[in-house]
């Protein structure tokens, strides 16, 4: 309710509409009262002048017939004693003046004798036949003097009756519009405090009871609405609060399920591995093979889970580093040279001259991003071209870094436009059959884009193609208030089963149907001399990398926790530690923490490096694993050509120590 202050109150408009009419009627009516006075007086003193004149006209006649002027002006001055005549004369037929009276105290040039006097004729008679006029002025100054204080008491008359008829409405009013203010009173209470219990009380049945009825009537059904509502809420609350622990245990059944999944998968990787090192017959091997993918297709489907499901409980944290963009552009173009060319499809990247050569953000989020949109157009795409463009755009923010894909693929239906965001969303069922995927890269990646602080959308023509666009804000290194050096982080840095994605962009029922041949087999040298000591919990992974280092004629030590790994360490000098990051009694983090303060401090085996096995890293977890004193970090299931990779640099390092 909007309050206004209150300038006047009713009762005293309402007073003052009383004093007015009053005035108005009552000053009509005195107005009349001395008009009528006026010409009532007026008329009694000309009547009585005219009789006068009568008398005095048939006394005159004798001295009109007889020429006798003397006694007429004798006559004439019998007027003295009658104050209402000033003035008389006896006029012949010839207009000659035949005798003229004038009181003595007249003023001729006085205006008052014109304008306060009036003329009257008698005529003189005689046998009914005129023989001389007699003319009286007449004077009307008391009539006037007597008007003009009648007309003063009346004045005073009137404004004491407008006095009396504003005091008295006022206190009349007052009795009606008091209830009415004390309603109005009620209901800004009522508006203030949100008490819709309140009822007002008015006894008499007028046009104001039923004005407050009806008010009644109305805190009544408020009072029963609001009631309805608070129970509403309530109950919504509830609801939404049940919802969000059903989503909640949803998305922590999803993680641990894929967690959970993950570690057997580990396993069986890492025995066809094994195997595939083994003597194998051609058979043999394309069968492994071929349980190889599949599993690679299944570990790619948990890596969506948990990166989704991370996401939406909202525990990503995002890195923050200066990288060089148009290095990382070049390595994703590397990346899919190769399938989109076997599939005949032409990828051509532009990159805007303007774009600053360091620019700070998550390198591996960003890479996942175009990743994941260049994936899709080449995966959906069957013939034509895909464009990736990298320019700058105005954003309301600054400037922002904005990545264009665009396709010549199938093209998006407008029926699914809106949803293709959606979390486990496929549009078209016979398509993403046939190209594979989980529903979730576009979910995943708008949730990058939006925790970034950026923009993602899409123009798409049904049967011609899409243009998917991102536009990301785009700090350079000088903007960044920490204090941080532009340090080259690659978005190079492989993200879990990248290869296996890339293998199905180009062969995407490889998951069930029979392998290719010619995958690539590495010439095992004779021995590595390394002394290498593995952490790890897990009975199942220690096996597989016992028995894959010990086909190169490494030896190894096997501890079960972080402490144990310390210990170990202090006792002997290694070359190589295999450090897990999630073990019991201590963990991964804390034992390199404690290993490199021991060669920091004690200089104890200042050369043995350490490499971290994670089960599912995140690309946060990198920089983490790095600052912590690691070299580097594998994925578990352990592939072993980035084994070996870690176990030739190890090589080297050593050779060029002796
Ligand atoms: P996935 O690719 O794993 O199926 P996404 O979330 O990446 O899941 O994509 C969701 C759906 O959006 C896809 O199944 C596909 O129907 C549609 N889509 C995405 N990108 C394209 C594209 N470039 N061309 C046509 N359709 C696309």
């Amino acid at each position: 309710m909007i309050k206004r202050p209150r300038t006047t109150s009713i009762h005293r408009h309402l007073a003052g509409v009383g004093a007015f009419i009053t005035g108005v009627v009552g000053g009509l009516f005195l107005l009349v009262l001395v008009g009528v006075t006026l010409e009532t007086s007026r008329s009694q003193v000309l009547e009585r002048s005219t009789a006068l004149g009568s008398v005095l006209a048939s006394n005159l006649t004798a001295s009109i017939v007889f020429q006798d002027p003397a006694t007429a002006a004798e006559l004439l001055n019998g007027l003295r004693t009658v104050e209402d005549v000033i003035q008389a004369q006896l006029t012949l037929p010839g207009g000659d003046a035949f005798v003229t009276y004038r009181r003595s105290l007249i003023d001729d040039s006085s205006e008052s004798f014109d304008v306060y006097s009036e003329s009257l004729t008698v005529p003189v008679l005689l046998d009914e036949e005129q023989i001389a006029s007699l003319e009286l002025r007449v004077d009307l100054w008391p009539v006037y003097q007597q008007l003009a204080w009648i007309s003063g008491v009346a004045l005073v008359l009137w404004l004491l009756g407008m006095v009396a008829a504003y005091v008295l409405s006022q206190v009349f009013n007052a009795r009606i519009t008091e209830p009415l203010s004390d309603l109005a009173d009620m209901m800004s209470e009522v508006t203030d405090r949100e008490d819709y219990s309140q009822r007002f009380r008015y006894a008499v049945q007028n046009e104001l009871g039923s004005v407050v009825d009806a008010f009644n009537e109305m805190l009544e059904r408020i009072g029963d609405r609001e009631q309805r509502l608070r129970k509403m809420i309530v109950e919504l609350e509830e609801a939404r609060d049940q919802a969000e622990s059903a989503a909640r245990s949803k998305s922590s059944f999803l993680a641990n399920m894929s967690h959970e999944i993950r570690t057997p998968m580990n396993g069986v990787m890492g025995m066809i591995a094994l195997l595939k090192q083994g003597e194998l017959t051609e058979q043999q091997r394309a069968y492994f093979e071929t349980i190889e993918r599949s599993a690679d297709a299944l570990l790619l489907i948990i890596d969506d889970i948990l990166d989704f499901t991370k996401i939406e409980a909202g525990r990503l944290e995002l890195g923050k580093s200066a990288f060089r963009l148009r290095d990382s552009l070049s390595s994703i173009e590397a990346l899919f040279s190769e399938p989109a060319s076997q599939k005949g499809l032409t990828l051509t990247f532009a990159v805007d001259k303007a774009i600053p050569e360091f620019i700070v953000g998550d390198a591996g989020r960003i890479r996942q991003i175009l990743l994941n949109l260049i994936g899709n157009a080449v995966k959906f795409t069957d013939a034509g071209d895909i464009r990736v463009q990298a320019g700058i755009s105005e954003g309301g923010d600054g400037p922002q870094v904005r990545f264009t894909v665009t396709d010549t693929g199938p093209g998006i239906h407008p029926d699914d436009q809106t949803r293709i965001f959606g979390e486990f969303y496929q549009a078209d069922v016979s398509l993403t059959r046939a190209h594979g995927g989980t529903g979730l890269g576009l979910a995943i990646t708008e949730q990058l884009v939006q925790l970034m602080g950026g923009r993602i959308g899409f123009d798409s023509s049904w049967g011609k193609g899409s243009s998917f666009w991102v536009e990301l804000p785009m700090p350079t290194p000088g903007e960044v208030t920490t204090s941080e050096a532009p340090q080259s982080e690659q978005m190079g840095a492989s993200r879990g089963n990248e290869s296996a994605r890339l293998q199905r962009l180009t062969n995407p029922s490889a998951s069930a149907s029979a392998p290719t041949a010619g995958a690539t087999e590495y010439p095992l040298p004779v021995s590595y001399d390394l002394q290498v000591l593995v952490a790890e919990d897990s009975e199942v992974n220690q096996f597989i990398i016992r028995e894959l280092l010990a086909k190169w004629g490494i030896e190894i030590e096997v501890t079960a926790d972080g402490l144990e790994a310390v210990n170990a360490f202090r006792e002997r000098e290694f070359d190589l530690i295999l450090m897990d990051i999630q073990m019991p009694e201590m963990d991964g983090l804390e034992a390199t923490r404690q290993i490199c303060r021991l060669q920091r401090d004690e200089g104890l085996h200042p050369h043995c490096e350490i490499v971290g096995l994670s089960a599912h890293a995140m690309s946060g977890d990198r920089e983490r694993y790095l600052a912590e004193g690691m070299v580097d970090y594998l994925t578990k299931p352990i592939r072993t050509e980035a084994l070996r990779g870690v176990l030739d640099a190890c090589l080297d390092q050593k050779k060029t120590r002796l």
